[in-house]
Protein backbone atom coordinates (compact mmCIF):
# COMPACT_ATOMS: atom_id res chain seq x y z
CA UNK A 1 0.00 0.00 0.00
CA UNK A 2 2.55 2.66 0.88
CA UNK A 3 4.58 2.68 -2.33
CA UNK A 4 0.87 3.46 -3.70
CA UNK A 5 -0.32 6.47 -1.55
CA UNK A 6 1.60 8.80 -4.03
CA UNK A 7 -0.05 11.46 -5.97
CA UNK A 8 -0.45 8.61 -8.87
CA UNK A 9 -2.88 6.77 -6.03
CA UNK A 10 -6.36 6.47 -7.60
CA UNK A 11 -9.36 5.42 -5.06
CA UNK A 12 -10.39 2.38 -5.62
CA UNK A 13 -13.97 3.26 -6.39
CA UNK A 14 -12.31 5.37 -9.35
CA UNK A 15 -9.83 2.72 -10.56
CA UNK A 16 -12.30 -0.30 -10.36
CA UNK A 17 -15.03 1.61 -12.29
CA UNK A 18 -16.67 -0.97 -14.28
CA UNK A 19 -15.79 -0.03 -18.28
CA UNK A 20 -18.01 -3.31 -19.62
CA UNK A 21 -21.27 -4.48 -18.34
CA UNK A 22 -19.18 -7.77 -17.31
CA UNK A 23 -17.47 -5.26 -14.70
CA UNK A 24 -20.37 -4.31 -13.64
CA UNK A 25 -22.08 -7.06 -10.37
CA UNK A 26 -24.78 -7.32 -8.96
CA UNK A 27 -27.05 -6.24 -12.43
CA UNK A 28 -27.79 -9.50 -14.26
CA UNK A 29 -31.69 -8.21 -15.01
CA UNK A 30 -30.63 -5.30 -16.61
CA UNK A 31 -27.92 -6.38 -18.51
CA UNK A 32 -29.94 -9.15 -20.13
CA UNK A 33 -32.43 -6.58 -20.95
CA UNK A 34 -30.46 -5.00 -22.91
CA UNK A 35 -29.04 -7.61 -24.25
CA UNK A 36 -32.52 -8.93 -25.74
CA UNK A 37 -32.90 -5.21 -26.89
CA UNK A 38 -29.89 -4.87 -28.75
CA UNK A 39 -30.09 -8.36 -30.40
CA UNK A 40 -33.75 -7.83 -31.55
CA UNK A 41 -32.86 -4.03 -32.49
CA UNK A 42 -35.11 -2.52 -30.27
CA UNK A 43 -33.81 0.40 -28.93
CA UNK A 44 -35.11 2.98 -27.33
CA UNK A 45 -34.40 6.97 -27.84
CA UNK A 46 -34.53 7.29 -24.00
CA UNK A 47 -33.35 5.02 -21.08
CA UNK A 48 -33.68 5.94 -17.68
CA UNK A 49 -31.66 4.20 -15.06
CA UNK A 50 -32.68 4.05 -11.57
CA UNK A 51 -31.08 2.89 -8.18
CA UNK A 52 -29.81 4.16 -4.92
CA UNK A 53 -26.36 6.50 -4.89
CA UNK A 54 -22.97 4.55 -5.92
CA UNK A 55 -24.95 1.32 -7.38
CA UNK A 56 -23.28 2.03 -10.66
CA UNK A 57 -26.42 4.19 -12.81
CA UNK A 58 -23.15 6.68 -14.15
CA UNK A 59 -21.06 3.73 -14.86
CA UNK A 60 -23.96 2.03 -17.08
CA UNK A 61 -24.78 4.97 -18.67
CA UNK A 62 -21.60 5.22 -19.98
CA UNK A 63 -20.99 1.51 -21.21
CA UNK A 64 -24.13 1.98 -22.39
CA UNK A 65 -23.14 4.98 -24.68
CA UNK A 66 -19.88 2.99 -25.11
CA UNK A 67 -22.27 0.26 -26.62
CA UNK A 68 -24.32 2.09 -28.60
CA UNK A 69 -21.70 4.16 -30.39
CA UNK A 70 -18.64 1.18 -30.49
CA UNK A 71 -17.70 0.14 -34.05
CA UNK A 72 -15.27 -2.63 -32.80
CA UNK A 73 -11.49 -2.95 -32.96
CA UNK A 74 -11.54 -3.34 -37.15
CA UNK A 75 -14.16 -0.18 -37.33
CA UNK A 76 -17.10 -2.60 -38.83
CA UNK A 77 -18.90 -3.58 -35.62
CA UNK A 78 -22.75 -1.99 -34.70
CA UNK A 79 -24.57 -1.43 -31.48
CA UNK A 80 -22.91 -4.03 -29.15
CA UNK A 81 -22.81 -5.05 -25.20
CA UNK A 82 -19.97 -5.59 -25.37
CA UNK A 83 -17.67 -2.67 -26.41
CA UNK A 84 -14.30 -2.95 -27.41
CA UNK A 85 -12.55 -0.74 -25.54
CA UNK A 86 -9.95 0.13 -28.54
CA UNK A 87 -12.01 1.53 -31.14
CA UNK A 88 -11.65 5.57 -31.22
CA UNK A 89 -15.15 5.76 -29.58
CA UNK A 90 -14.54 3.40 -27.08
CA UNK A 91 -11.22 5.51 -25.69
CA UNK A 92 -12.78 8.97 -26.39
CA UNK A 93 -15.95 8.19 -23.77
CA UNK A 94 -13.86 6.34 -21.65
CA UNK A 95 -11.64 9.54 -21.25
CA UNK A 96 -14.90 11.86 -21.47
CA UNK A 97 -13.81 13.86 -24.42
CA UNK A 98 -16.39 11.90 -27.21
CA UNK A 99 -17.97 15.18 -29.30
CA UNK A 100 -21.68 13.43 -29.67
CA UNK A 101 -21.49 11.58 -25.88
CA UNK A 102 -22.64 14.96 -23.60
CA UNK A 103 -22.95 14.39 -20.11
CA UNK A 104 -25.07 16.92 -18.22
CA UNK A 105 -25.56 16.88 -14.18
CA UNK A 106 -28.93 18.27 -13.81
CA UNK A 107 -28.17 18.72 -10.16
CA UNK A 108 -26.14 21.58 -11.26
CA UNK A 109 -28.54 22.52 -14.31
CA UNK A 110 -31.69 22.52 -13.84
CA UNK A 111 -33.00 25.68 -15.89
CA UNK A 112 -34.83 25.67 -19.24
CA UNK A 113 -31.75 27.02 -20.81
CA UNK A 114 -29.97 24.50 -20.24
CA UNK A 115 -32.10 22.08 -21.49
CA UNK A 116 -32.70 24.00 -24.76
CA UNK A 117 -29.08 23.59 -25.64
CA UNK A 118 -29.67 19.93 -25.27
CA UNK A 119 -32.30 20.48 -27.54
CA UNK A 120 -31.06 22.66 -30.37
CA UNK A 121 -27.60 20.11 -30.77
CA UNK A 122 -30.32 17.24 -30.86
CA UNK A 123 -31.52 18.70 -33.88
CA UNK A 124 -27.87 18.40 -35.75
CA UNK A 125 -26.71 15.03 -36.78
CA UNK A 126 -23.68 13.60 -34.55
CA UNK A 127 -20.01 14.82 -35.85
CA UNK A 128 -18.42 11.16 -35.83
CA UNK A 129 -20.72 8.52 -34.16
CA UNK A 130 -23.61 6.86 -34.77
CA UNK A 131 -25.66 8.22 -32.15
CA UNK A 132 -25.17 11.43 -29.96
CA UNK A 133 -26.20 10.48 -26.91
CA UNK A 134 -27.18 12.72 -24.00
CA UNK A 135 -26.77 11.33 -20.00
CA UNK A 136 -28.76 12.97 -17.97
CA UNK A 137 -27.78 12.95 -14.41
CA UNK A 138 -30.01 13.80 -11.39
CA UNK A 139 -32.41 13.87 -13.89
CA UNK A 140 -35.36 14.78 -10.98
CA UNK A 141 -33.63 18.03 -10.39
CA UNK A 142 -34.74 19.44 -13.50
CA UNK A 143 -37.46 22.54 -13.50
CA UNK A 144 -41.06 21.76 -14.34
CA UNK A 145 -40.31 23.77 -17.23
CA UNK A 146 -36.71 22.57 -18.06
CA UNK A 147 -38.85 18.95 -18.32
CA UNK A 148 -41.59 20.00 -20.61
CA UNK A 149 -39.03 21.40 -23.40
CA UNK A 150 -37.56 17.93 -22.65
CA UNK A 151 -40.95 16.23 -23.63
CA UNK A 152 -41.44 18.00 -27.12
CA UNK A 153 -37.76 16.07 -28.30
CA UNK A 154 -38.79 13.12 -26.20
CA UNK A 155 -42.08 13.05 -28.25
CA UNK A 156 -40.28 13.55 -31.74
CA UNK A 157 -36.94 12.48 -31.34
CA UNK A 158 -34.42 13.08 -34.42
CA UNK A 159 -33.37 9.40 -35.33
CA UNK A 160 -29.48 9.98 -34.47
CA UNK A 161 -30.23 10.58 -30.59
CA UNK A 162 -30.35 8.70 -27.84
CA UNK A 163 -30.92 10.28 -23.55
CA UNK A 164 -29.51 8.44 -20.97
CA UNK A 165 -31.24 9.70 -17.89
CA UNK A 166 -29.82 8.58 -14.48
CA UNK A 167 -31.65 9.09 -11.39
CA UNK A 168 -31.95 8.60 -7.42
CA UNK A 169 -35.55 9.50 -7.02
CA UNK A 170 -37.93 8.13 -10.35
CA UNK A 171 -41.20 9.15 -8.59
CA UNK A 172 -39.83 13.24 -8.97
CA UNK A 173 -39.45 12.27 -12.55
CA UNK A 174 -42.98 13.48 -14.42
CA UNK A 175 -45.17 10.70 -15.79
CA UNK A 176 -44.98 11.68 -19.52
CA UNK A 177 -41.20 11.69 -19.66
CA UNK A 178 -41.11 8.00 -17.87
CA UNK A 179 -43.50 6.75 -20.29
CA UNK A 180 -41.01 7.69 -23.17
CA UNK A 181 -38.53 5.84 -21.82
CA UNK A 182 -36.87 2.23 -21.35
CA UNK A 183 -36.48 1.69 -17.37
CA UNK A 184 -34.11 -0.09 -15.71
CA UNK A 185 -33.68 -0.26 -12.13
CA UNK A 186 -30.45 -1.31 -11.19
CA UNK A 187 -30.75 -3.18 -7.57
CA UNK A 188 -28.82 -3.05 -4.75
CA UNK A 189 -25.98 -5.46 -4.33
CA UNK A 190 -26.21 -7.91 -1.89
CA UNK A 191 -23.14 -8.30 0.64
CA UNK A 192 -22.15 -11.71 -0.30
CA UNK A 193 -22.30 -10.41 -3.98
CA UNK A 194 -20.06 -7.27 -2.75
CA UNK A 195 -17.94 -8.91 -0.12
CA UNK A 196 -16.72 -11.76 -2.86
CA UNK A 197 -16.18 -8.43 -5.27
CA UNK A 198 -14.19 -6.33 -2.28
CA UNK A 199 -12.25 -9.65 -1.84
CA UNK A 200 -11.01 -9.89 -5.46
CA UNK A 201 -9.91 -6.22 -5.01
CA UNK A 202 -8.05 -6.44 -2.10
CA UNK A 203 -6.41 -9.62 -3.33
CA UNK A 204 -5.26 -7.56 -6.59
CA UNK A 205 -4.35 -4.47 -4.97
CA UNK A 206 -2.50 -6.74 -2.23
CA UNK A 207 -4.21 -5.67 0.84
CA UNK A 208 -4.78 -8.21 3.27
CA UNK A 209 -7.81 -8.42 4.75
CA UNK A 210 -10.15 -10.67 7.41
CA UNK A 211 -13.34 -11.94 5.85
CA UNK A 212 -14.90 -10.40 8.67
CA UNK A 213 -13.57 -7.00 7.91
CA UNK A 214 -14.67 -7.62 4.47
CA UNK A 215 -18.25 -8.76 5.32
CA UNK A 216 -18.09 -5.96 7.83
CA UNK A 217 -17.62 -3.37 5.19
CA UNK A 218 -20.34 -5.02 2.68
CA UNK A 219 -22.41 -4.34 5.41
CA UNK A 220 -22.17 -1.61 5.83
CA UNK A 221 -21.89 -0.04 2.75
CA UNK A 222 -25.82 -1.34 2.26
CA UNK A 223 -25.44 -2.48 -1.49
CA UNK A 224 -23.92 0.40 -3.34
CA UNK A 225 -20.41 -0.63 -4.57
CA UNK A 226 -19.38 2.43 -4.60
CA UNK A 227 -19.39 3.15 -0.38
CA UNK A 228 -18.09 -0.55 -0.64
CA UNK A 229 -14.75 0.64 -2.08
CA UNK A 230 -14.34 3.94 -0.50
CA UNK A 231 -14.55 2.23 2.84
CA UNK A 232 -12.16 -0.31 1.41
CA UNK A 233 -9.81 2.69 0.83
CA UNK A 234 -10.47 3.77 4.14
CA UNK A 235 -9.89 1.03 6.14
CA UNK A 236 -6.47 0.14 4.17
CA UNK A 237 -5.09 3.81 4.79
CA UNK A 238 -5.60 3.28 8.28
CA UNK A 239 -4.34 0.00 9.30
CA UNK A 240 -0.86 -0.74 8.48
CA UNK A 241 -1.03 -4.52 8.67
CA UNK A 242 -4.20 -6.89 7.98
CA UNK A 243 -7.81 -5.19 8.48
CA UNK A 244 -9.92 -6.80 10.89
CA UNK A 245 -13.43 -6.73 11.91
CA UNK A 246 -11.83 -4.73 15.05
CA UNK A 247 -10.38 -1.88 12.60
CA UNK A 248 -13.35 -1.81 10.79
CA UNK A 249 -15.54 -1.53 13.44
CA UNK A 250 -13.99 1.29 15.02
CA UNK A 251 -13.32 3.18 11.98
CA UNK A 252 -17.21 2.70 11.14
CA UNK A 253 -18.29 4.11 14.48
CA UNK A 254 -15.87 6.70 14.81
CA UNK A 255 -16.03 8.00 10.74
CA UNK A 256 -20.04 8.85 11.94
CA UNK A 257 -20.47 8.38 15.35
CA UNK A 258 -18.46 11.54 16.66
CA UNK A 259 -19.90 13.97 14.41
CA UNK A 260 -23.56 12.96 14.99
CA UNK A 261 -22.76 13.09 19.03
CA UNK A 262 -21.39 16.31 18.50
CA UNK A 263 -24.16 17.88 16.59
CA UNK A 264 -26.35 16.02 18.68
CA UNK A 265 -25.64 16.61 22.55
CA UNK A 266 -24.57 20.04 20.99
CA UNK A 267 -28.47 21.11 20.35
CA UNK A 268 -29.87 19.32 23.36
CA UNK A 269 -27.49 22.08 25.21
CA UNK A 270 -28.79 24.85 22.93
CA UNK A 271 -25.19 25.30 21.47
CA UNK A 272 -26.31 26.37 17.86
CA UNK A 273 -22.82 27.48 16.54
CA UNK A 274 -20.88 23.95 18.19
CA UNK A 275 -23.85 22.19 16.73
CA UNK A 276 -23.69 23.55 13.21
CA UNK A 277 -19.47 23.68 13.46
CA UNK A 278 -20.15 19.77 13.50
CA UNK A 279 -22.57 19.63 11.14
CA UNK A 280 -19.94 21.78 8.64
CA UNK A 281 -17.69 18.96 9.58
CA UNK A 282 -19.61 15.85 9.13
CA UNK A 283 -21.27 17.46 5.58
CA UNK A 284 -17.34 18.33 4.47
CA UNK A 285 -16.84 14.55 4.92
CA UNK A 286 -19.81 13.51 2.67
CA UNK A 287 -22.38 12.51 4.95
CA UNK A 288 -25.70 13.47 3.46
CA UNK A 289 -27.94 15.85 5.28
CA UNK A 290 -30.73 13.47 5.27
CA UNK A 291 -28.47 10.50 6.95
CA UNK A 292 -27.22 12.69 9.70
CA UNK A 293 -30.44 13.52 10.32
CA UNK A 294 -31.87 9.95 10.33
CA UNK A 295 -28.48 9.20 12.37
CA UNK A 296 -29.47 11.66 14.45
CA UNK A 297 -33.02 10.28 15.00
CA UNK A 298 -30.97 6.41 15.67
CA UNK A 299 -28.90 8.00 18.95
CA UNK A 300 -32.09 9.46 20.11
CA UNK A 301 -34.06 6.22 19.76
CA UNK A 302 -30.82 4.34 21.60
CA UNK A 303 -30.48 7.54 24.75
CA UNK A 304 -34.60 7.04 25.20
CA UNK A 305 -33.70 3.32 25.27
CA UNK A 306 -30.69 4.13 27.64
CA UNK A 307 -33.00 6.41 30.46
CA UNK A 308 -35.68 3.78 29.79
CA UNK A 309 -33.52 1.67 31.23
CA UNK A 310 -33.76 -1.07 28.74
CA UNK A 311 -29.87 -2.75 28.01
CA UNK A 312 -28.30 -1.38 24.77
CA UNK A 313 -25.36 -3.96 24.46
CA UNK A 314 -24.45 -4.32 21.32
CA UNK A 315 -23.88 -0.37 20.55
CA UNK A 316 -20.16 0.42 19.56
CA UNK A 317 -18.16 1.47 22.62
CA UNK A 318 -17.81 5.38 21.60
CA UNK A 319 -21.65 5.41 20.45
CA UNK A 320 -22.56 3.63 24.08
CA UNK A 321 -20.27 6.88 25.66
CA UNK A 322 -22.75 9.30 23.76
CA UNK A 323 -26.15 7.66 24.70
CA UNK A 324 -25.61 7.46 28.14
CA UNK A 325 -24.56 10.80 28.25
CA UNK A 326 -27.71 11.91 26.29
CA UNK A 327 -29.90 9.97 28.29
CA UNK A 328 -29.81 12.34 30.91
CA UNK A 329 -31.77 14.45 29.30
CA UNK A 330 -34.39 12.76 30.42
CA UNK A 331 -37.36 10.95 28.43
CA UNK A 332 -39.36 14.25 28.40
CA UNK A 333 -36.49 16.06 26.39
CA UNK A 334 -35.44 13.03 24.25
CA UNK A 335 -39.22 12.21 23.14
CA UNK A 336 -39.60 16.14 22.16
CA UNK A 337 -35.74 15.88 20.50
CA UNK A 338 -37.64 12.86 18.20
CA UNK A 339 -40.39 14.10 17.28
CA UNK A 340 -38.60 17.11 15.79
CA UNK A 341 -36.39 15.51 13.86
CA UNK A 342 -38.64 13.43 12.84
CA UNK A 343 -40.41 15.87 11.36
CA UNK A 344 -37.19 17.85 10.17
CA UNK A 345 -36.31 14.49 8.61
CA UNK A 346 -39.91 14.48 6.23
CA UNK A 347 -38.71 17.69 5.61
CA UNK A 348 -35.17 17.58 4.64
CA UNK A 349 -35.87 14.72 2.27
CA UNK A 350 -38.22 17.12 0.00
CA UNK A 351 -36.43 20.18 -0.01
CA UNK A 352 -34.61 21.59 -2.63
CA UNK A 353 -31.72 22.43 -0.55
CA UNK A 354 -31.10 19.14 1.49
CA UNK A 355 -28.20 20.95 3.64
CA UNK A 356 -30.39 24.15 4.37
CA UNK A 357 -33.17 22.38 5.48
CA UNK A 358 -30.88 19.86 7.43
CA UNK A 359 -29.39 23.28 8.79
CA UNK A 360 -32.88 24.62 10.43
CA UNK A 361 -33.67 21.67 11.60
CA UNK A 362 -30.79 21.75 14.41
CA UNK A 363 -31.70 25.62 15.18
CA UNK A 364 -34.57 24.50 15.71
CA UNK A 365 -33.89 21.30 17.87
CA UNK A 366 -31.05 23.38 19.52
CA UNK A 367 -33.79 26.59 20.40
CA UNK A 368 -35.97 24.29 21.46
CA UNK A 369 -34.18 21.32 23.16
CA UNK A 370 -33.26 23.08 26.42
CA UNK A 371 -37.06 23.99 27.31
CA UNK A 372 -38.75 22.65 29.90
CA UNK A 373 -40.90 19.54 29.24
CA UNK A 374 -44.37 20.05 30.45
CA UNK A 375 -43.82 17.74 33.01
CA UNK A 376 -41.19 20.28 34.33
CA UNK A 377 -43.92 23.49 34.45
CA UNK A 378 -46.12 21.11 36.03
CA UNK A 379 -43.10 21.07 38.84
CA UNK A 380 -43.19 24.36 39.30
CA UNK A 381 -46.76 25.57 39.53
CA UNK A 382 -47.31 26.36 42.96
CA UNK A 383 -49.80 23.59 43.21
CA UNK A 384 -48.32 20.70 42.18
CA UNK A 385 -48.33 18.40 44.72
CA UNK A 386 -45.04 16.59 45.39
CA UNK A 387 -44.24 13.19 46.35
CA UNK A 388 -46.29 11.55 43.54
CA UNK A 389 -47.39 7.67 44.54
CA UNK A 390 -44.93 5.29 42.61
CA UNK A 391 -46.93 2.81 41.63
CA UNK A 392 -48.79 2.40 38.37
CA UNK A 393 -51.96 2.55 39.24
CA UNK A 394 -55.43 2.00 38.56
CA UNK A 395 -58.73 3.41 40.76
CA UNK A 396 -59.66 0.39 41.92
CA UNK A 397 -57.00 -0.59 43.28
CA UNK A 398 -56.21 2.98 44.61
CA UNK A 399 -57.97 4.89 47.00
CA UNK A 400 -55.41 7.05 48.45
CA UNK A 401 -56.59 9.45 51.34
CA UNK A 402 -56.81 12.98 50.09
CA UNK A 403 -53.66 14.13 50.03
CA UNK A 404 -52.79 18.01 51.59
CA UNK A 405 -53.12 20.40 48.52
CA UNK A 406 -51.81 23.34 50.91
CA UNK A 407 -48.17 21.69 50.52
CA UNK A 408 -45.50 24.05 49.74
CA UNK A 409 -44.02 24.94 46.25
CA UNK A 410 -41.33 22.07 45.07
CA UNK A 411 -38.21 23.20 45.02
CA UNK A 412 -37.42 24.14 41.02
CA UNK A 413 -35.96 21.90 39.11
CA UNK A 414 -32.66 22.28 38.05
CA UNK A 415 -32.88 21.93 34.35
CA UNK A 416 -35.35 24.47 34.48
CA UNK A 417 -34.35 28.16 33.80
CA UNK A 418 -35.53 30.17 36.31
CA UNK A 419 -36.15 33.04 33.78
CA UNK A 420 -38.83 31.08 32.37
CA UNK A 421 -40.56 30.57 35.37
CA UNK A 422 -42.82 33.18 35.55
CA UNK A 423 -43.94 32.51 32.15
CA UNK A 424 -44.27 28.75 32.46
CA UNK A 425 -47.13 28.89 29.48
CA UNK A 426 -45.81 31.01 26.97
CA UNK A 427 -42.95 28.05 27.35
CA UNK A 428 -45.22 25.75 26.71
CA UNK A 429 -46.65 27.54 23.67
CA UNK A 430 -42.90 27.33 22.11
CA UNK A 431 -43.03 23.85 22.56
CA UNK A 432 -43.21 22.04 19.79
CA UNK A 433 -46.08 23.12 17.44
CA UNK A 434 -47.61 19.51 17.55
CA UNK A 435 -48.55 20.13 21.01
CA UNK A 436 -51.66 22.59 21.61
CA UNK A 437 -51.91 23.01 25.24
CA UNK A 438 -54.81 23.53 27.54
CA UNK A 439 -54.91 24.64 30.99
CA UNK A 440 -57.79 25.36 33.45
CA UNK A 441 -57.74 27.07 36.43
CA UNK A 442 -59.87 24.86 39.19
CA UNK A 443 -63.44 25.68 39.93
CA UNK A 444 -64.53 25.13 43.06
CA UNK A 445 -64.70 21.66 43.28
CA UNK A 446 -67.79 20.35 44.41
CA UNK A 447 -67.21 18.55 47.98
CA UNK A 448 -67.86 14.61 47.53
CA UNK A 449 -68.18 12.88 50.90
CA UNK A 450 -66.56 9.80 49.74
CA UNK A 451 -62.47 9.52 49.75
CA UNK A 452 -61.23 8.91 45.60
CA UNK A 453 -58.81 9.23 43.80
CA UNK A 454 -56.31 12.23 43.72
CA UNK A 455 -53.88 11.83 41.09
CA UNK A 456 -53.39 10.71 37.61
CA UNK A 457 -50.72 8.32 36.73
CA UNK A 458 -52.55 6.53 33.76
CA UNK A 459 -55.78 7.09 31.55
CA UNK A 460 -57.57 4.95 33.52
CA UNK A 461 -57.12 6.32 36.37
CA UNK A 462 -58.30 9.33 34.68
CA UNK A 463 -61.86 7.15 33.35
CA UNK A 464 -62.63 5.99 37.30
CA UNK A 465 -61.89 9.80 38.65
CA UNK A 466 -64.86 10.87 36.36
CA UNK A 467 -66.81 8.19 36.42
CA UNK A 468 -66.79 8.80 40.49
CA UNK A 469 -68.10 11.97 39.77
CA UNK A 470 -70.60 11.18 37.83
CA UNK A 471 -69.32 12.35 34.23
CA UNK A 472 -70.28 9.09 32.49
CA UNK A 473 -70.45 10.14 29.12
CA UNK A 474 -67.20 12.22 29.53
CA UNK A 475 -65.46 8.71 30.61
CA UNK A 476 -67.22 7.02 28.20
CA UNK A 477 -65.66 9.16 25.51
CA UNK A 478 -62.19 8.84 27.19
CA UNK A 479 -62.28 5.13 27.19
CA UNK A 480 -63.29 4.99 23.30
CA UNK A 481 -61.18 8.05 21.62
CA UNK A 482 -58.32 8.84 23.68
CA UNK A 483 -54.67 7.45 22.84
CA UNK A 484 -52.28 8.14 25.64
CA UNK A 485 -48.47 9.49 25.01
CA UNK A 486 -47.27 10.04 28.08
CA UNK A 487 -49.64 10.39 31.47
CA UNK A 488 -48.15 12.39 34.69
CA UNK A 489 -49.79 13.43 37.68
CA UNK A 490 -50.22 16.91 36.64
CA UNK A 491 -50.28 16.29 33.15
CA UNK A 492 -51.53 14.04 30.05
CA UNK A 493 -49.91 14.24 26.49
CA UNK A 494 -52.76 12.52 24.81
CA UNK A 495 -54.20 11.56 20.68
CA UNK A 496 -57.71 12.11 20.31
CA UNK A 497 -59.28 10.01 17.60
CA UNK A 498 -61.40 12.30 14.87
CA UNK A 499 -64.41 10.71 15.36
CA UNK A 500 -64.58 12.63 19.07
CA UNK A 501 -66.63 15.70 20.34
CA UNK A 502 -64.83 18.47 19.48
CA UNK A 503 -63.53 19.95 23.02
CA UNK A 504 -62.78 16.50 24.65
CA UNK A 505 -59.39 17.61 25.64
CA UNK A 506 -60.48 20.77 26.98
CA UNK A 507 -63.00 19.35 29.15
CA UNK A 508 -60.86 16.57 30.09
CA UNK A 509 -58.64 19.34 31.54
CA UNK A 510 -61.74 21.36 32.89
CA UNK A 511 -63.20 18.14 34.73
CA UNK A 512 -59.83 16.96 35.68
CA UNK A 513 -58.54 19.91 37.35
CA UNK A 514 -61.66 20.50 38.84
CA UNK A 515 -61.90 16.90 40.60
CA UNK A 516 -57.97 17.07 41.51
CA UNK A 517 -58.39 20.63 43.05
CA UNK A 518 -55.50 21.75 41.07
CA UNK A 519 -54.27 22.51 37.52
CA UNK A 520 -54.52 19.55 35.29
CA UNK A 521 -52.74 19.90 31.72
CA UNK A 522 -53.97 17.99 28.82
CA UNK A 523 -52.21 18.80 25.97
CA UNK A 524 -52.57 16.95 22.11
CA UNK A 525 -49.76 15.07 20.64
CA UNK A 526 -49.73 13.10 17.38
CA UNK A 527 -48.37 9.86 18.53
CA UNK A 528 -51.11 7.48 17.99
CA UNK A 529 -49.28 4.18 18.59
CA UNK A 530 -50.91 4.04 22.31
CA UNK A 531 -53.74 2.25 23.16
CA UNK A 532 -57.37 3.06 24.13
CA UNK A 533 -58.73 1.81 27.57
CA UNK A 534 -61.50 0.44 25.35
CA UNK A 535 -58.82 -1.40 22.87
CA UNK A 536 -57.13 -2.69 26.15
CA UNK A 537 -60.17 -3.90 27.59
CA UNK A 538 -60.64 -5.88 24.40
CA UNK A 539 -57.29 -7.18 24.17
CA UNK A 540 -57.27 -8.13 27.93
CA UNK A 541 -60.51 -10.25 27.51
CA UNK A 542 -58.71 -12.11 24.45
CA UNK A 543 -55.87 -12.47 25.86
CA UNK A 544 -57.44 -14.06 28.94
CA UNK A 545 -58.90 -16.37 26.69
CA UNK A 546 -56.00 -17.37 24.94
CA UNK A 547 -53.79 -17.75 28.12
CA UNK A 548 -56.38 -20.40 29.30
CA UNK A 549 -56.40 -22.74 25.82
CA UNK A 550 -52.26 -22.92 26.93
CA UNK A 551 -52.76 -23.74 29.97
CA UNK A 552 -52.41 -27.97 30.21
CA UNK A 553 -55.20 -28.27 32.81
CA UNK A 554 -57.62 -26.55 30.36
CA UNK A 555 -56.12 -28.56 27.14
CA UNK A 556 -56.03 -31.83 28.87
CA UNK A 557 -60.33 -30.69 30.26
CA UNK A 558 -61.55 -29.79 26.85
CA UNK A 559 -59.54 -32.98 25.21
CA UNK A 560 -61.60 -34.73 27.97
CA UNK A 561 -65.09 -33.30 27.08
CA UNK A 562 -65.29 -33.72 23.42
CA UNK A 563 -68.19 -30.68 22.49
CA UNK A 564 -66.63 -28.23 25.41
CA UNK A 565 -65.41 -25.08 24.89
CA UNK A 566 -64.44 -21.93 26.53
CA UNK A 567 -67.02 -19.68 27.42
CA UNK A 568 -66.04 -17.76 30.25
CA UNK A 569 -62.73 -16.66 32.17
CA UNK A 570 -63.33 -16.26 36.20
CA UNK A 571 -60.44 -14.74 37.45
CA UNK A 572 -59.76 -16.82 41.13
CA UNK A 573 -56.76 -16.94 43.25
CA UNK A 574 -56.82 -20.71 42.52
CA UNK A 575 -54.74 -23.65 42.94
CA UNK A 576 -54.08 -25.84 40.46
CA UNK A 577 -56.72 -28.34 41.65
CA UNK A 578 -59.74 -26.00 42.65
CA UNK A 579 -58.89 -24.05 38.78
CA UNK A 580 -59.35 -27.66 37.06
CA UNK A 581 -62.21 -28.88 39.17
CA UNK A 582 -64.12 -25.04 38.39
CA UNK A 583 -63.75 -25.91 34.79
CA UNK A 584 -65.12 -29.07 35.05
CA UNK A 585 -67.89 -28.52 37.08
CA UNK A 586 -68.95 -25.61 34.52
CA UNK A 587 -68.51 -28.74 31.31
CA UNK A 588 -70.42 -31.26 33.36
CA UNK A 589 -73.36 -28.31 33.53
CA UNK A 590 -73.44 -28.01 30.17
CA UNK A 591 -73.37 -31.34 29.11
CA UNK A 592 -76.05 -32.15 31.53
ZN1 LIG B 1 -15.36 0.22 -29.25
Amino acid sequence: MSEQATSAYRVLARKYRPDNFTGLIGQDALVKTLQNAITHGRLAHAFVLTGVRGVGKTSTARILAKGLNCIGADGTGGPTLDPCGVCESCQSIAMGRHVDVLEMDAASNTGVDDVRDIIEGASYRPVSARFKIYIIDEVHMLSKSAFNALLKTLEEPPEAVKFIFATTEIRKVPVTILSRCQRFDLRRVSVSLLASHLQQIADKEDIKADEDAIHMIARAAEGSVRDSLSLLDQAAAMTADTITATNVSAMLGHAGDSDIGRILTSCMAGDITSALSAFTNADERGSEPEKIISDMLDLVHYASLHAAGAGLADLPEATMAVTAELANNGIGKLGRAWQLLLKGHGEVKSAPNARASAQMVLIRLAHAAPMPTPAEIIQKLPQAPDGPPASQSSASSQSAPQQSTSSHTPSPSPTVPSSTGSSAPTAMAQDTNAAVAMMQEPEQAPQLSEPQTNFINSIADAAALLEQNGEMILAAHLRNYVRPISVTKGHMEIYIEPQAPEDLGAKLAKHLSNYLSQPYLVSLGEDKSGKTLLELEKQAEQDKFDSMKQDALVKAALKTFENAEITNVIKQDFTADSGLSQLTEQEDDRDA
